[in-house]
Protein backbone atom coordinates (compact mmCIF):
# COMPACT_ATOMS: atom_id res chain seq x y z
CA UNK A 1 0.00 0.00 0.00
CA UNK A 2 1.22 3.67 -0.28
CA UNK A 3 2.05 5.57 2.02
CA UNK A 4 -1.17 7.98 3.09
CA UNK A 5 -1.65 11.22 1.63
CA UNK A 6 -1.36 14.83 3.17
CA UNK A 7 -4.45 17.07 3.13
CA UNK A 8 -2.44 19.63 1.26
CA UNK A 9 -1.42 16.96 -1.20
CA UNK A 10 -5.16 16.09 -1.85
CA UNK A 11 -5.73 18.25 -4.96
CA UNK A 12 -8.49 16.07 -6.92
CA UNK A 13 -9.32 17.15 -10.61
CA UNK A 14 -12.52 16.28 -11.56
CA UNK A 15 -14.27 14.41 -14.43
CA UNK A 16 -17.45 15.78 -14.49
CA UNK A 17 -18.62 17.07 -18.01
CA UNK A 18 -21.06 19.87 -17.86
CA UNK A 19 -21.53 23.03 -20.16
CA UNK A 20 -18.89 25.42 -19.07
CA UNK A 21 -19.56 29.30 -19.65
CA UNK A 22 -16.40 32.02 -19.14
CA UNK A 23 -17.86 35.33 -18.49
CA UNK A 24 -14.89 38.45 -18.90
CA UNK A 25 -17.15 40.64 -19.47
CA UNK A 26 -20.00 41.65 -17.53
CA UNK A 27 -23.75 41.65 -18.53
CA UNK A 28 -24.28 45.75 -17.53
CA UNK A 29 -21.87 48.05 -16.30
CA UNK A 30 -20.66 47.30 -13.08
CA UNK A 31 -20.37 49.60 -9.61
CA UNK A 32 -17.56 47.63 -6.92
CA UNK A 33 -18.53 49.28 -3.87
CA UNK A 34 -15.63 47.03 -1.75
CA UNK A 35 -12.09 47.18 -3.63
CA UNK A 36 -9.05 48.98 -1.88
CA UNK A 37 -6.06 50.69 -3.36
CA UNK A 38 -4.35 51.61 -0.54
CA UNK A 39 -2.40 50.24 2.79
CA UNK A 40 -4.78 48.30 4.27
CA UNK A 41 -4.81 45.54 2.01
CA UNK A 42 -1.44 46.78 -0.32
CA UNK A 43 2.18 46.78 1.56
CA UNK A 44 3.76 49.80 0.12
CA UNK A 45 0.71 50.88 -2.38
CA UNK A 46 2.73 53.89 -3.49
CA UNK A 47 5.13 52.12 -5.43
CA UNK A 48 3.03 48.62 -5.91
CA UNK A 49 0.68 49.82 -9.36
CA UNK A 50 0.37 52.43 -11.87
CA UNK A 51 -3.21 54.34 -10.67
CA UNK A 52 -3.75 55.16 -14.54
CA UNK A 53 -3.36 51.27 -15.72
CA UNK A 54 -5.71 49.93 -12.93
CA UNK A 55 -8.34 52.51 -14.02
CA UNK A 56 -7.37 51.29 -17.60
CA UNK A 57 -8.14 47.25 -16.91
CA UNK A 58 -11.06 47.96 -14.88
CA UNK A 59 -12.94 50.13 -17.78
CA UNK A 60 -11.89 46.95 -20.10
CA UNK A 61 -14.18 44.83 -18.24
CA UNK A 62 -16.67 47.77 -17.99
CA UNK A 63 -16.74 48.37 -14.36
CA UNK A 64 -17.38 51.69 -14.20
CA UNK A 65 -16.68 53.49 -10.99
CA UNK A 66 -15.35 51.46 -7.94
CA UNK A 67 -15.28 52.64 -4.35
CA UNK A 68 -11.80 52.34 -2.71
CA UNK A 69 -12.16 51.72 1.40
CA UNK A 70 -9.22 52.06 3.87
CA UNK A 71 -8.78 52.45 7.45
CA UNK A 72 -7.17 56.03 6.79
CA UNK A 73 -7.94 59.66 8.09
CA UNK A 74 -5.45 63.06 8.30
CA UNK A 75 -2.32 62.93 6.54
CA UNK A 76 -2.26 59.34 5.50
CA UNK A 77 -6.00 59.61 4.08
CA UNK A 78 -3.93 63.22 1.82
CA UNK A 79 -1.48 60.26 0.73
CA UNK A 80 -3.79 57.53 -0.42
CA UNK A 81 -5.75 60.61 -2.17
CA UNK A 82 -2.60 61.98 -3.51
CA UNK A 83 -1.95 58.26 -4.93
CA UNK A 84 -5.21 58.01 -6.79
CA UNK A 85 -5.33 61.68 -7.77
CA UNK A 86 -6.55 62.47 -11.49
CA UNK A 87 -8.64 59.44 -10.94
CA UNK A 88 -11.10 60.48 -8.43
CA UNK A 89 -14.27 60.94 -10.37
CA UNK A 90 -13.83 56.75 -11.13
CA UNK A 91 -12.15 55.73 -7.63
CA UNK A 92 -14.30 57.37 -4.84
CA UNK A 93 -13.28 56.76 -1.03
CA UNK A 94 -14.60 55.66 1.88
CA UNK A 95 -12.00 56.58 4.76
CA UNK A 96 -11.88 56.35 8.49
CA UNK A 97 -11.68 57.74 12.02
CA UNK A 98 -9.23 56.74 15.15
CA UNK A 99 -11.76 54.78 17.18
CA UNK A 100 -9.46 54.81 20.25
CA UNK A 101 -10.25 58.13 21.05
CA UNK A 102 -13.72 56.92 22.26
CA UNK A 103 -12.56 57.43 25.74
CA UNK A 104 -11.66 61.14 25.51
CA UNK A 105 -13.89 63.58 26.59
CA UNK A 106 -14.33 65.49 23.40
CA UNK A 107 -14.39 62.51 21.37
CA UNK A 108 -17.86 63.62 19.75
CA UNK A 109 -15.92 67.17 18.36
CA UNK A 110 -13.11 65.12 16.99
CA UNK A 111 -15.76 62.82 14.75
CA UNK A 112 -17.89 66.38 14.01
CA UNK A 113 -14.06 67.32 12.80
CA UNK A 114 -12.91 64.52 10.91
CA UNK A 115 -16.49 64.19 9.19
CA UNK A 116 -16.26 67.64 7.88
CA UNK A 117 -12.71 66.86 6.61
CA UNK A 118 -13.69 63.84 4.98
CA UNK A 119 -16.36 65.62 3.50
CA UNK A 120 -14.48 68.83 2.18
CA UNK A 121 -11.96 66.22 0.57
CA UNK A 122 -14.62 64.75 -1.55
CA UNK A 123 -14.79 61.32 0.66
CA UNK A 124 -17.98 59.41 -0.02
CA UNK A 125 -18.34 57.83 3.32
CA UNK A 126 -16.88 55.68 6.44
CA UNK A 127 -15.07 52.41 6.58
CA UNK A 128 -15.31 50.99 10.35
CA UNK A 129 -13.52 47.67 10.17
CA UNK A 130 -13.21 43.96 12.68
CA UNK A 131 -10.71 45.50 14.36
CA UNK A 132 -13.58 47.40 16.30
CA UNK A 133 -14.59 44.26 18.53
CA UNK A 134 -11.69 41.79 17.84
CA UNK A 135 -8.46 43.96 17.98
CA UNK A 136 -9.27 47.74 19.83
CA UNK A 137 -9.36 47.90 23.47
CA UNK A 138 -10.17 50.60 25.54
CA UNK A 139 -8.59 52.56 28.38
CA UNK A 140 -9.95 49.95 30.74
CA UNK A 141 -8.07 47.37 28.34
CA UNK A 142 -11.47 45.44 26.98
CA UNK A 143 -12.14 45.36 23.06
CA UNK A 144 -14.92 47.95 22.11
CA UNK A 145 -17.72 46.98 21.42
CA UNK A 146 -19.27 47.66 18.47
CA UNK A 147 -22.41 48.30 20.36
CA UNK A 148 -20.87 50.74 22.52
CA UNK A 149 -22.58 53.92 23.78
CA UNK A 150 -19.71 55.79 23.03
CA UNK A 151 -19.25 55.66 19.38
CA UNK A 152 -23.01 56.99 18.82
CA UNK A 153 -21.09 60.39 17.75
CA UNK A 154 -19.91 58.32 14.76
CA UNK A 155 -23.89 56.91 14.01
CA UNK A 156 -24.78 60.81 14.20
CA UNK A 157 -22.43 62.19 12.31
CA UNK A 158 -22.90 59.51 9.26
CA UNK A 159 -26.56 60.72 8.75
CA UNK A 160 -25.73 64.25 9.04
CA UNK A 161 -23.01 64.24 6.75
CA UNK A 162 -24.65 61.38 4.74
CA UNK A 163 -21.45 59.55 4.73
CA UNK A 164 -22.88 55.88 4.97
CA UNK A 165 -21.12 53.24 6.44
CA UNK A 166 -19.32 49.91 5.27
CA UNK A 167 -18.13 47.76 8.09
CA UNK A 168 -17.25 44.42 8.34
CA UNK A 169 -17.58 42.84 11.61
CA UNK A 170 -16.46 39.26 12.08
CA UNK A 171 -14.83 36.84 9.56
CA UNK A 172 -16.27 33.42 8.13
CA UNK A 173 -18.09 31.57 11.66
CA UNK A 174 -14.98 28.87 10.95
CA UNK A 175 -12.32 31.82 11.97
CA UNK A 176 -14.67 31.80 15.54
CA UNK A 177 -14.24 27.85 16.03
CA UNK A 178 -10.81 25.76 16.63
CA UNK A 179 -8.64 25.06 14.06
CA UNK A 180 -8.72 21.28 13.79
CA UNK A 181 -9.96 18.76 11.72
CA UNK A 182 -14.28 19.88 11.44
CA UNK A 183 -12.86 23.16 10.70
CA UNK A 184 -14.18 24.29 7.03
CA UNK A 185 -11.47 26.77 6.73
CA UNK A 186 -8.79 24.46 7.99
CA UNK A 187 -6.47 25.27 4.35
CA UNK A 188 -7.12 28.97 5.40
CA UNK A 189 -6.25 28.96 9.09
CA UNK A 190 -3.50 26.94 9.06
CA UNK A 191 -1.61 28.98 6.77
CA UNK A 192 -2.79 32.19 8.49
CA UNK A 193 -3.45 31.30 11.86
CA UNK A 194 -3.61 34.90 13.12
CA UNK A 195 -6.79 34.73 11.82
CA UNK A 196 -8.38 32.93 13.44
CA UNK A 197 -10.58 34.37 16.57
CA UNK A 198 -11.15 31.22 18.60
CA UNK A 199 -10.53 31.51 22.59
CA UNK A 200 -12.12 33.10 25.92
CA UNK A 201 -10.71 36.71 24.72
CA UNK A 202 -12.62 36.93 21.91
CA UNK A 203 -16.08 37.47 21.49
CA UNK A 204 -17.61 34.52 19.98
CA UNK A 205 -19.57 35.17 16.39
CA UNK A 206 -22.69 34.84 17.86
CA UNK A 207 -21.87 38.29 20.06
CA UNK A 208 -20.89 39.61 17.30
CA UNK A 209 -23.81 39.03 15.38
CA UNK A 210 -25.67 40.59 18.54
CA UNK A 211 -23.70 43.47 18.17
CA UNK A 212 -24.10 44.00 14.76
CA UNK A 213 -28.28 44.60 15.53
CA UNK A 214 -28.23 46.49 18.07
CA UNK A 215 -26.34 48.72 15.96
CA UNK A 216 -28.51 48.36 13.59
CA UNK A 217 -31.37 48.89 15.37
CA UNK A 218 -30.26 51.65 17.78
CA UNK A 219 -29.25 53.90 14.95
CA UNK A 220 -32.29 53.72 12.51
CA UNK A 221 -30.89 57.05 10.42
CA UNK A 222 -27.55 55.61 9.60
CA UNK A 223 -27.16 54.05 6.72
CA UNK A 224 -25.24 50.76 7.00
CA UNK A 225 -23.72 48.06 4.21
CA UNK A 226 -22.49 45.21 5.98
CA UNK A 227 -19.85 43.62 3.82
CA UNK A 228 -19.38 40.21 3.16
CA UNK A 229 -22.81 39.49 2.84
CA UNK A 230 -23.98 41.42 6.91
CA UNK A 231 -21.04 39.04 8.21
CA UNK A 232 -23.05 35.87 7.58
CA UNK A 233 -23.01 34.24 4.09
CA UNK A 234 -23.17 31.21 6.08
CA UNK A 235 -26.81 31.84 7.27
CA UNK A 236 -28.94 34.00 4.67
CA UNK A 237 -32.22 32.90 7.08
CA UNK A 238 -30.16 35.10 9.48
CA UNK A 239 -29.05 37.86 7.15
CA UNK A 240 -32.86 37.74 4.97
CA UNK A 241 -34.14 38.36 9.14
CA UNK A 242 -32.07 41.07 9.59
CA UNK A 243 -33.07 43.00 5.94
CA UNK A 244 -36.43 42.62 6.79
CA UNK A 245 -35.94 44.15 9.97
CA UNK A 246 -33.80 47.01 9.66
CA UNK A 247 -34.59 49.21 6.20
CA UNK A 248 -31.02 51.30 7.22
CA UNK A 249 -29.37 47.68 6.36
CA UNK A 250 -27.67 47.10 2.90
CA UNK A 251 -25.03 43.81 2.01
CA UNK A 252 -22.29 43.38 -0.27
CA UNK A 253 -21.36 40.73 -1.49
CA UNK A 254 -17.11 40.74 -1.64
CA UNK A 255 -14.81 37.74 -1.08
CA UNK A 256 -18.16 35.65 -0.31
CA UNK A 257 -18.75 33.93 -3.12
CA UNK A 258 -17.60 30.94 -2.28
CA UNK A 259 -19.77 30.77 0.67
CA UNK A 260 -22.79 31.92 -2.14
CA UNK A 261 -21.94 29.76 -4.71
CA UNK A 262 -22.55 26.57 -2.41
CA UNK A 263 -25.33 27.37 -1.71
CA UNK A 264 -27.26 28.24 -4.88
CA UNK A 265 -30.83 27.04 -4.40
CA UNK A 266 -30.89 29.12 -1.23
CA UNK A 267 -28.75 32.02 -2.71
CA UNK A 268 -30.76 32.62 -5.83
CA UNK A 269 -33.77 33.30 -4.06
CA UNK A 270 -31.93 35.18 -1.56
CA UNK A 271 -30.79 37.81 -4.01
CA UNK A 272 -34.56 37.50 -6.25
CA UNK A 273 -35.95 38.18 -2.60
CA UNK A 274 -33.43 40.86 -1.25
CA UNK A 275 -32.95 42.37 -4.65
CA UNK A 276 -33.03 45.78 -3.49
CA UNK A 277 -30.64 45.61 -1.17
CA UNK A 278 -27.56 43.97 -2.27
CA UNK A 279 -24.35 45.61 -3.63
CA UNK A 280 -22.29 44.38 -6.18
CA UNK A 281 -18.46 44.30 -4.26
CA UNK A 282 -15.72 42.14 -4.53
CA UNK A 283 -12.59 43.46 -2.56
CA UNK A 284 -10.68 43.46 -6.01
CA UNK A 285 -7.20 45.42 -4.76
CA UNK A 286 -5.19 47.88 -6.85
CA UNK A 287 -2.36 45.40 -6.91
CA UNK A 288 -3.89 42.37 -8.42
CA UNK A 289 -5.21 41.22 -11.73
CA UNK A 290 -8.97 42.07 -12.72
CA UNK A 291 -8.88 38.80 -14.20
CA UNK A 292 -8.00 36.25 -11.03
CA UNK A 293 -11.10 38.20 -9.06
CA UNK A 294 -14.18 39.72 -11.79
CA UNK A 295 -15.07 36.55 -14.26
CA UNK A 296 -15.79 34.48 -10.86
CA UNK A 297 -18.38 36.59 -10.08
CA UNK A 298 -20.04 37.08 -13.72
CA UNK A 299 -20.15 33.32 -14.18
CA UNK A 300 -21.65 33.08 -10.19
CA UNK A 301 -24.53 35.43 -10.69
CA UNK A 302 -24.99 35.15 -14.30
CA UNK A 303 -24.76 31.55 -15.55
CA UNK A 304 -26.37 28.29 -14.10
CA UNK A 305 -22.53 26.51 -14.60
CA UNK A 306 -22.17 24.04 -12.46
CA UNK A 307 -19.50 22.35 -9.65
CA UNK A 308 -16.65 25.38 -10.64
CA UNK A 309 -13.59 26.49 -9.38
CA UNK A 310 -14.94 30.41 -7.15
CA UNK A 311 -11.47 32.00 -7.29
CA UNK A 312 -7.90 32.35 -9.32
CA UNK A 313 -5.37 29.34 -8.89
CA UNK A 314 -3.47 32.35 -8.55
CA UNK A 315 -5.49 33.32 -5.08
CA UNK A 316 -2.50 32.72 -2.11
CA UNK A 317 -5.96 32.39 0.11
CA UNK A 318 -7.56 28.95 0.40
CA UNK A 319 -11.35 29.28 1.43
CA UNK A 320 -12.67 25.63 1.77
CA UNK A 321 -12.66 22.62 -0.56
CA UNK A 322 -15.31 23.05 -2.32
CA UNK A 323 -16.37 24.31 -5.49
CA UNK A 324 -20.03 26.88 -6.54
CA UNK A 325 -22.86 26.94 -8.81
CA UNK A 326 -24.22 29.85 -10.78
CA UNK A 327 -27.37 31.27 -9.67
CA UNK A 328 -28.13 32.75 -13.40
CA UNK A 329 -29.99 35.82 -12.23
CA UNK A 330 -32.75 37.35 -14.61
CA UNK A 331 -31.58 40.98 -16.06
CA UNK A 332 -33.74 42.77 -14.09
CA UNK A 333 -32.32 41.53 -11.02
CA UNK A 334 -28.94 41.62 -12.18
CA UNK A 335 -29.16 45.20 -13.58
CA UNK A 336 -29.71 46.17 -9.80
CA UNK A 337 -27.60 44.34 -7.97
CA UNK A 338 -24.39 45.12 -10.69
CA UNK A 339 -24.96 48.90 -10.48
CA UNK A 340 -28.78 50.30 -9.76
CA UNK A 341 -28.86 49.85 -6.18
CA UNK A 342 -25.40 51.49 -5.97
CA UNK A 343 -26.56 54.11 -7.86
CA UNK A 344 -29.57 55.11 -6.07
CA UNK A 345 -27.61 54.19 -2.51
CA UNK A 346 -24.20 56.11 -3.12
CA UNK A 347 -26.13 58.91 -5.50
CA UNK A 348 -23.88 58.24 -8.48
CA UNK A 349 -23.93 58.16 -12.22
CA UNK A 350 -22.33 55.84 -14.24
ZN1 LIG B 1 -12.26 44.58 2.05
Amino acid sequence: MSKPLLLKEFKPKTNLVVPQHYVPKPKFPVIDIHTHFGPIIIKDYENAYDTGKVVENLKAIDVRLVFNHDILWGEELDRLLRKIDGYQDFILTFASLDVTKLDEPDFDKYVEKTFKEHKSKGIRGIKLWKNISLMLKDKSGKYIAIDDERLKPIWEASAKYDLPILIHIGDPKSFFTPIDGYNEYYDCLELFPEWSFYGPEFYTFEQLMEMQENMLANNPDTTFIIAHVGSCAEDLGFVGRLLDKYKNMYIDIAARINELGRQPYTARKFFIDYQDRILFGTDYFASCDTSDIYPYYFRFLETFDEYFDYQSERDPIPLGRWKIYGIGLEDSVLEKIYYKNAQKLLKVNI
